[in-house]
């Protein structure tokens, strides 16, 4: 399969927390994929691509090496991967507004924190040695770094380490461990990565198709087609308003002489006050619609 000039392979977390959003992003795109969740590989229906299911902190390597054309691994995965290999043959495409999470510094209770000039001296255990070393350079603080690679919250108990730096999203299992977020050391959240090994013209090809339907995907996320009705000497105005939007168009509404109905795709969040002040500025009858699909 790997040999396969004419076809992709998209690495992506086979089951974790990134698992489902992954397989949904490349379903929105049109990608209808075979078989179980079970295999290590699964082909594409109707597009010339398999996806190779892994464990996540394999991905980076898959792509660096052009084992895989793409993948789709976490913010923090990449980070630490990178800081040990500046050189590895990838690229980040688009960050994908999911698995969003924070890797944060914590401290027992009863410790007292006064910013990262208090873990000098001390043991700072996590899965993440080169974040949390650059975090400790950054500060000009000299640590020890224990690196674990699971349960890391246990180790203020243990006495294996002082503090600890972990990924957190809502402190839930900080605080079941009598520890609290004391700094953010990385924000993160799923990016989309291509290789930079040379794949040649056919796969380059395919690369480029896939692009265009991902960012079409991720433009729609945020985008919404808006529709209202203004009087001419209001349409400077409500343009000016709308947010994101290039070049609505305006149309002359019949039977009604110097009014118009303004359509446009506006590719920012559309909030209840944006549609308080376009009402303010003139505009009547204004409706907010999902967009299915866009190619841009
Ligand atoms: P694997 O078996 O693939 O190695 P894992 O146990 O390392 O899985 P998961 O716990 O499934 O990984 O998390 C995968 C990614 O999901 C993380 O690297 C991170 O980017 C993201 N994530 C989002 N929220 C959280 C959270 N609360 N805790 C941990 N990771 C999170
Ligand atoms: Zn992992």
């Amino acid at each position: 399969m790997l040999v396969d000039a004419d076809r992709l392979h998209i690495a992506i977390q086979k089951s974790g927390r990134l698992s489902d959003a992954s397989r949904g992003l490349l379903k929105d795109a049109g990608l209808r994929i075979q078989g179980g969740r079970n295999e290590l590989t699964a082909r594409v229906e109707n597009f010339p691509a398999d996806l190779m299911m892994v464990r996540d902190d394999d991905i980076p390597t898959f792509v660096g090496d052009g084992v895989c054309e793409f993948g789709i691994v976490g913010g923090n995965v990449l980070e630490e991967f990178v800081l040990g290999r500046p050189d590895a043959g990838l690229e980040v495409v688009a960050p994908l507004g999911f698995g969003r999470c924070s890797l944060k510094l914590a401290a027992p209770l009863d410790a007292v924190y006064d910013g990262p000039l208090s873990l000098a001296g001390t043991r700072v255990a996590t899965s993440y040695p080169r974040i949390v070393q650059r975090f400790l350079d950054d500060h000009g603080v000299t640590a020890t770094i224990v690196e674990m690679n699971g349960a890391v919250e246990l180790a203020p108990r243990l006495r294996i380490a002082g503090y600890i730096c972990d990924l957190v999203s809502t402190g839930a299992t900080l605080e079941a461990n009598g520890l609290r977020p004391v700094a953010d050391v990385f924000d993160s959240e799923a990016v989309l990565i291509r290789t930079r090994q040379n794949i040649g013209e056919a796969r380059d090809e395919l690369a480029t198709r896939l692009l265009n339907r991902i960012s079409g995907v991720l433009a729609t996320k945020e985008s919404k087609y808006i529709m209202l009705n203004a009087p001419a000497d209001a349409l400077r105005e409500i343009t000016a308003i709308l947010p994101g939007a290039e070049a609505p168009t305006v149309l002359p509404l019949h039977g009604r002489p110097g009014h118009f109905a303004v359509h446009a795709v506006c590719q920012e969040s559309v909030f209840w006050e944006t549609l308080q002040k376009l009402k303010s500025a003139g505009a009547s009858a204004i409706l907010v619609l999902p967009i299915e699909k866009m190619m841009l």
